[in-house]
């Protein structure tokens, strides 16, 4: 992108010698040693890759978390043979809910130069995982990594140890060919990302003025692609987790011999569900869709381009009719416009057979993804306010009670960001395509707090294929994606270094 960093000092005819280093190392980026160095280590990549799946870091099983130290020490020491500054840092203890406490992994940072007149960029990433158990359905063992057609199969492969193994290889390609990295590179690594990111948040709060304080740029792999084409994702949507309980009868009764003469909570609930979207999933919450920011043409004719196949993903997940029969319908709302789910009933009969019980208290799970400009603490009382108005007008003696238990704020970048120009250089270079620039519909609370907490420009640049089966079945990362993806790293750090400083 043509983007030439000179530090801004003033000129002095010492400083010139520098500065003409500079230059000559932009220009005499020595990208094609870097890829063929890549080649030659596929195997080893892949080797490292499988250690790491091989530990079942599995972090919302407290059983496993010895395995998560493990995993956590192990990052680090990776990193410490790399000559990394590394540190471990505590982030306190975990409290069970039968009151007893629990380590929490701590979390790994590492630095790889500081060098005031360069850039500075922070790769965020996690090395835990999501149970997983042969009966579960899997074809192979989840934590033996199974290379089948050029997919390497293991829990955690795509989400998220490659991805931060491959930000690793990335740098240690740079040393190995004994070339100096064009920017300053930070890594902070956490092991409890699959169960919340419990005690993240404090962690980065208290560092936001040391740790941070001179990063740039924050990255973040941990998602995937829509289709084979590369993309950078820009957003994510947030999510709004409501209980709406309703309260009858001091008891479960029998419906022959209280049936109709007892008004049912159930029947209550599911009349106030019924009015939360309509079938054509507009939802009817006032002041839900005033909130919404409008679809801009620009933003319109971004999606109009985005490479996505309507059939495919109908098939992949198995109807026949979507919501919406055009494609930049159907991303939009995937991506950038809210949507209510409807996602169980807590105290109803759901076994096999046919009680006849009429339930006595039911409380309903639902939640709404939340897109910018909507605001949790607003949709909270627009839903509470909304439910309570339309369950008064049923004149029920029931009682209801409306509770919001997460109110995930969504995150959206700004994609003429030169960080997002730096990424495009870098898939253009390595892939020989321009990237789709994506959203993601579900929720990385990570990449709201990073800005809000440290104010700095976030990117996410997935390198997960778009059929990889994070948090499934037989999740799996391709040799392809995995190799490229580091080499797209490694022309990324490159094509950072490039951006100019402005407040130098
Ligand atoms: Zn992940």
């Amino acid at each position: 992108m043509g983007l030439l960093h000179i530090p801004g000092k003033k000129m002095n005819p010492r400083a010139a010698p520098y500065i003409l280093l500079v230059i000559s190392a932009v220009q005499g980026f020595r990208y094609s040693e870097l890829e063929q160095h890549v080649n030659s280590k596929q195997e080893e990549y892949v080797e490292a890759l499988r250690e790491w799946v091989a530990i079942e870091s599995d972090s919302s099983n407290v059983l496993k978390r010895p395995d998560l130290h493990h995993m956590m020490e192990k990052a680090a020491q990776k990193l410490r043979l790399m000559g990394g500054m590394v540190e471990l840092v505590d982030i306190g203890q975990q409290e069970l809910p039968d009151g007893q406490t629990l380590a929490l992994p701590k979390v790994v940072t590492a630095q790889f130069g500081s060098d005031p007149n360069k850039r500075t960029v922070c790769i965020y990433g996690h090395v835990d995982v999501q149970p997983a158990k042969m009966d579960d359905g899997w074809a192979t063992d989840p934590y033996n990594l199974t290379d089948i057609n050029g997919n390497l199969y293991g829990r955690g492969a795509s989400d998220n140890k490659a991805p931060v193994l491959a930000w690793i290889h990335a740098v240690e390609a740079y040393q190995a060919l004994h070339m100096e990295l064009p920017v300053n590179v930070k890594f902070i690594i956490e092991g409890m990302e699959e169960t919340g990111s419990n005690g993240l948040e404090d962690m980065i709060v208290a560092q936001r003025d040391i740790f941070f304080s001179d990063v740039d740029y924050i990255i973040i792999s941990d998602c995937g692609w829509l289709s084979r084409r590369p993309a950078l994702t820009y957003g994510t949507r947030g999510n709004c987790y409501f209980f709406a309980e309703i309260e009858g009868p001091k008891q479960d009764l029998h419906s022959g011999v209280y049936g109709g003469t007892v008004i049912e909570p159930m029947t209550d609930l599911i009349g106030i569900l019924d009015t939360l979207i309509d079938p054509n999933g507009k939802i009817l919450i006032p002041g839900i869709r005033e909130a919404v920011a409008p679809l801009s043409d620009e933003e319109w004719k971004m999606y109009q381009d985005i490479q996505f196949d309507l059939e495919n993903y109908k098939n992949k997940i198995g109807v026949d009719q979507l919501m919406y029969n055009s494609k930049v319908d159907l991303l939009a709302h995937m991506w950038r416009y809210p949507t209510v789910s409807i996602h169980g009933i807590q105290g109803a009969f759901s076994d096999h057979g046919t009680k006849t019980v009429i339930p006595a208290k039911v409380v309903a799970k639902f939640s709404i993804r939340q897109v910018p400009n909507m605001d949790p603490a607003v949709v909270k009382k627009q839903v509470t306010d909304y439910l309570h108005l339309v369950f008064s007008k049923r004149k029920s003696p029931n009682k209801l009670k409306v509770t919001m238990v997460i109110g995930a704020k969504p995150w959206l970048a700004d994609t003429q960001d030169p960080v997002f120009e730096a990424g495009k250089a870098a898939i253009k270079r390595v892939f020989n395509v321009d990237p789709d620039l994506i959203r993601e519909g579900a929720t990385i609370p990570i990449a709201r707090t990073f800005q809000d907490v440290t104010g700095k420009s976030i990117i996410m640049m997935p390198i997960g294929g778009f059929d990889d089966g994070l948090h499934s079945q037989n999740e799996k990362m391709s040799r392809y994606n995995y190799i490229e993806g580091t080499k797209y790293f490694i022309a990324y750090l490159h094509e950072v270094s490039l951006i100019k400083k402005t407040s130098v």
